[in-house]
């Protein structure tokens, strides 16, 4: 069993429910509505108008800076409106809207790369960036970009397969279900950065995924190596799990390449396998279907743009007394207020959770008991940056390095005097953000001044 973190907490998985349900298609919707942003990074530019007929996988969205990734149709049919709509971050967002035409017709762009063994480094970069890969275990990151920088830097490559969350099965789902493409994407990873192998990170709650990769790694003779990790939230952060695999601790304020890591989530590593070997750009996501709201739950294979409210339905329906709708993980997630929005690159789970599951509580108190510092696997004060946020202690709360908080949720799951924590350390980071970003440009402006 691979090394640990300091801190985490260990909440009921709560997976049973999903985690020994194949993936089911999604029976097809009529209408997708596709956002120009489904990544960190700059929008795309809607590149079809309406009353145009588009393909599967046929590219819907240029990418319009560096950091971005392109966007493709996720079915056949006609576009009908290019417009701003609902968003899962709670805005509107410019999006590409497709009448599905139920035919399901492939665009001609959609063809394996010739000879894929005989590709450079560089060529297998632009495939992943022309297929619009991006960070699939929620970070949404543009890979192009994460690979280009690690470049020369990295010298340990991680898949991270230890889906932490509770309730979320779509990885394990995918490993059991698609374990060639996973392994087929680590050693395109191996190739790409010249190492001789690529870490499995799993946590042991996933045994028989795990011996599965390991009896395919074998026959394949891949270089790839599955770590067995302890089940302990937050174990799929990045940071945790390159000091998990690694024993090296990334420094505070600093990314995973500054210890010589590079990490990619299962859905990642078989979507660069698909963009190589299929032609086939991001267009579909895993997503589990969950919670106590939830009649039915599955895990979905979902076209991106199809609305959640067609993913509920497939699973029964919500019951009455729902009164929270999620996207991601309990820990995670974030909160809808409705299911007419899309299915994002982010959205690897629905949850909806039913009254008798609130946990909040009317007037939130601190009873100084402590238990938020002691599970922080940043090793941050909690409590304290929470008074400091409160108060407006900007000086305080950037020494207290709360721009380090991974909102993680450990410190508000822990909490007994069921605070706000993750929220208070939202906030805080925001608005040391905006802080250092004022002070950068008034330090601009005055050395332009005195230019
Ligand atoms: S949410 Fe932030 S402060 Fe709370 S436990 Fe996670 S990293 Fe620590
Ligand atoms: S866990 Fe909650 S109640 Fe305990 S010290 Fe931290 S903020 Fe206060």
């Amino acid at each position: 069993m691979a090394q640990s973190f300091f801190g985490g907490v260990h909440p009921h998985d709560k997976k049973t429910a999903t985690n020994k349900k194949p993936i089911e298609p999604l029976p097809p919707p009529a209408q997708v509505v596709i956002p120009m942003s489904l990544h960190i990074g700059a929008p795309c530019r809607p590149c079809v108008s309406v009353g145009e007929h588009v393909n599967v996988g046929q590219l819907i969205g240029e990418m319009t800076a560096y950091v971005s990734a392109p966007i493709h149709a996720s079915v056949s049919g006609k576009v009908v409106a290019v417009e701003p709509r609902p968003h899962f971050s709670g805005t509107d967002v410019l999006s590409v809207v497709i009448d599905n035409d139920y035919q399901n017709t492939l665009d001609p762009s959609v063809k394996p790369a010739e000879h894929p063994e005989d590709l450079t480094a560089e060529e297998l970069v632009e495939i992943i960036k022309n297929a619009g890969v991006v960070g699939l275990g929620g970070a949404t990151f543009p890979t192009h970009v994460k690979i280009a920088s690690g470049l020369g830097k990295v010298d340990t490559v991680i898949v991270n397969a230890s889906e932490c969350e509770p309730y979320n099965t779509s990885d394990h789902r995918i490993l059991l279900e698609y374990p060639e493409e996973v392994i087929g994407g680590a050693k395109l990873l191996a190739r790409i950065f010249g190492v001789d192998k690529v870490h499995v990170g799993i946590e042991d709650n996933k045994r028989n995924a795990a011996q599965l990769l390991q009896q395919k790694i074998q026959a394949d003779q891949a270089p790839v190596a599955v770590e067995l990790l302890h089940t302990r939230y937050p174990q799929g952060a990045e940071k945790q799990l390159c000091q998990s695999i690694t024993g090296r601790q990334v420094p505070p304020g600093e990314l995973p390449a500054a210890i010589g890591c590079a990490v990619f989530s299962v859905d990642t590593a078989a979507a660069i396998y698909r963009a190589v070997y299929q032609g086939m750009p991001v267009i579909r996501r895993i997503v589990t279907v969950s919670g106590s709201g939830v009649m039915e739950p599955k895990n979905l294979a979902c076209p991106i743009g199809a609305p959640l409210s067609d993913l509920l339905d497939c699973c029964g329906g919500v019951s009455e007394s729902t009164y929270k709708l999620l996207m991601g993980g309990p820990m995670m997630g974030n909160a809808q207020y409705s299911a007419d929005v899309p299915v994002g690159k982010c959205t690897n789970a629905i949850l909806a959770f039913a009254k008798d599951e609130e946990r909040t509580v009317e007037h939130p108190a601190c009873i100084r008991c402590g238990k938020c510092a002691s599970v922080c696997p940043m090793r941050l004060q909690p409590l304290f940056l929470y008074l400091y946020q409160q108060k407006g202690m900007l000086s305080e709360l950037e020494a207290g390095n709360v721009t380090d908080c991974i909102e993680c949720g450990a410190c508000a799951y822990i909490c007994p005097g069921r605070l706000h924590l993750v929220q208070a350390m939202r906030t805080a980071k925001q608005q040391v953000n905006a802080a250092r970003a004022a002070a950068k440009a008034r330090a601009e402006n005055k050395g332009g001044e005195s230019a």
